[in-house]
C-alpha cells in the first residue's frame, strides 16, 4: 500500500552490514557478500539508508496514485442500533464540524440501516450539511458484509477526503474493511484530531507505546484520510432545530447487500446499572476492592447515585467483574459527570479512559497513589469503610 519503494543497489553494495545493523526490524542480512532485504520484514523507515557509506540503497517515493483534488468534504459515519442514531454519532458530527470549517467544505453523514428515514432531520440538526442515506432491510442490523460493500460503493463515487467513524465494536470491525478494500490508511483510536491547515492534512492523535505518549499520524498519500475516535473523548455537536441539509437517497444490488454470514440472535448484556459509556455518575472498582464478592460495596453506591460500575483492567483481568465494565487504554473511555475511583492506584493506561471526567473522586489508602494527581477530591482511607458510609449518606441524601 505504501508509495515507497526501496533496493540494494548490488553493483555497489560491499556486504559491509552496516545496514543491517541500522535496521531496527531485523529486516537486512548478508549473503554472498551483499545486503539482501526481507521485504516481508522492512517497513520501509528508511534507517538503513543513511548509514550505508557506499550509497548501495536506493529509497524511492513513487509518483502519487491519488487525485486529491478530486476528494472533498468530512463524512461521519453514523451508527444506528434499532434505527436510534447513537450518540457517538453526534460527538463526531461536532468534531467534523470544526474540521470541515478548517477545511472550507462539507459536513456530511452516512446513514444506514432499516426505517431510518426519520433521523435524516436530527443529523441536519446536529451539523450535517448532507446526509447520504440507504435505507433498506438488509441493513436492518449491523453485518460486516453489506455495511462495508455500502460504505465502500458510496466512498468510490462520491469521494470524501475525511472518512471518521466511532471507534466502536461495529466502527471497529466496518470501517478497517473498508480501509483494506479501498487502500488508504486509518489511524484507530484517535483522541484528537485537528487540520493542519498549511498541507489541508488531518491530524490523527493517538495514545502509543502503552499509552506514554501521544502519536500524531497523517495520511499524506491516500484517500480518504480515515480514523476511528473513542467515544466520550469529544463533545455532542450542539441541536439547531432550524438547520436544513440536503439529502442524498441511494439504493444497491441484491448482490451488494448480501452476506455470507447468518445473524441467529442479538444477546444483549442485562445492565443491572445504566450504560457505563452514557452515564453521568461512575463507581469504578479497582484490585482494591479484594474479590469479586465485594463489588457488591460499589455496585450499591452506583445503584444509589443512579450511575454505572467501571472497574480497572487489574479487577477485570482477575475475572471479578466482565470485561464490558472496564475504563481504560483497552477498556471504554468515559467522560461522566462525576467518576468516583475506589482502590485504583491510578495508573496511565487507566487515566486515559476517565480523566475528562468532571469530578473524580480518589478513595485510596495509599496517600501517594498516583490517582490523587487527577482527583477534584481525595479521600485517604480504606475503601470497606468510606463507600459503605457514603452509600448510607446518599439513601438518607436522596430519600432512597
Ligand atoms: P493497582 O495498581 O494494584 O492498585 C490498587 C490500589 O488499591 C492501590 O493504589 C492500593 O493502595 C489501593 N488499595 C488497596 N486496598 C485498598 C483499600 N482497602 N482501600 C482503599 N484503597 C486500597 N488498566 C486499566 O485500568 N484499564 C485499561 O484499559 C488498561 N489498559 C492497559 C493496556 C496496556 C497495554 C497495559 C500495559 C496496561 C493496561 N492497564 C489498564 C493496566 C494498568 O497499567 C494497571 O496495571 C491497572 O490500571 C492497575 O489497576 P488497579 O489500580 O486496580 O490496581
Amino acid at each position: 500500500m505504501s508509495d515507497k519503494k526501496i533496493q540494494i543497489l548490488t553493483e555497489v553494495c560491499v556486504g559491509c552490514g552496516l545496514c543491517v545493523k541500522a535496521c531496527p526490524f531485523a529486516a537486512i542480512t548478508i549473503e554472498n557478500m551483499k545486503a539482501v532485504i526481507d521485504y516481508d520484514k522492512c517497513n520501509l523507515c528508511g534507517a538503513c539508508v543513511e548509514p550505508c557509506k557506499f550509497n548501495a540503497i536506493e529509497l524511492k517515493t513513487l509518483e502519487r496514485k491519488y487525485d486529491h483534488a478530486a476528494y472533498k468534504d468530512v463524512w461521519i459515519f453514523c451508527e444506528q442500533k434499532k434505527s436510534a442514531v447513537q450518540s457517538v454519532s453526534y460527538e463526531l458530527l461536532g468534531e467534523g464540524r470544526k474540521l470541515a470549517s478548517k477545511l472550507g467544505c462539507k459536513l456530511c453523514a452516512v446513514l444506514l440501516g432499516e426505517d431510518v428515514k426519520k433521523s435524516v432531520d436530527e443529523l441536519y440538526h446536529r451539523g450535517a450539511d448532507v446526509v447520504y442515506l440507504v435505507d433498506s432491510p438488509h441493513l436492518k442490523y449491523y453485518q460486516d458484509d453489506p455495511y462495508s460493500k455500502v460504505l465502500i460503493e458510496l466512498v468510490r463515487e462520491f469521494k470524501p477526503e475525511i472518512l471518521l467513524c466511532g471507534a466502536t465494536t461495529i466502527g471497529r470491525s466496518l470501517i478497517s474493511r473498508v480501509a483494506v478494500k479501498i487502500n488508504t490508511g486509518l489511524t484507530a483510536d484517535c483522541t484528537g484530531l485537528d487540520i493542519d491547515e498549511k498541507e489541508k492534512l488531518l491530524l490523527q492523535t493517538r495514545p502509543a507505546f502503552g499509552g506514554n505518549i501521544m502519536a500524531t499520524i497523517i495520511t499524506p498519500n491516500h484517500r480518504p484520510q480515515m480514523s476511528t475516535v473513542r467515544h466520550k473523548v469529544m463533545q455532542e455537536a450542539p441541536l439547531d432545530t432550524a438547520r436544513k441539509g440536503t439529502l442524498i437517497e441511494k439504493s444497491y444490488s441484491d448482490e451488494i447487500l448480501s452476506t455470507r454470514t447468518n445473524l441467529i440472535d442479538i444477546v444483549e448484556e442485562m445492565e443491572e446499572t445504566v450504560n457505563l459509556a452514557e452515564a453521568d455518575i461512575i463507581v469504578s472498582g479497582g484490585r482494591g476492592v479484594g474479590g469479586p464478592e465485594n463489588f457488591g460495596i460499589i455496585r450499591e453506591l452506583a445503584l444509589v447515585l443512579g450511575g454505572a460500575v467501571g472497574a480497572s483492567r487489574s479487577a477485570v483481568d482477575a475475572d471479578w467483574i466482565p470485561y464490558s465494565h472496564q475504563v481504560g487504554q483497552t477498556g471504554k473511555t468515559v467522560c461522566p459527570k462525576i467518576y468516583i475511583a475506589c482502590g485504583i492506584s491510578g495508573q496511565i493506561q487507566h487515566l486515559i479512559g476517565m480523566q475528562s471526567a468532571k469530578i473524580i473522586v480518589a478513595i485510596n489508602k495509599d496517600p501517594d497513589a498516583p490517582i490523587f494527581k487527577v482527583a477534584t477530591y481525595g479521600i485517604v482511607d480504606d475503601l470497606f469503610k468510606v463507600v459503605p458510609a457514603l452509600t448510607k449518606k446518599f439513601k438518607q441524601a436522596l430519600g432512597k
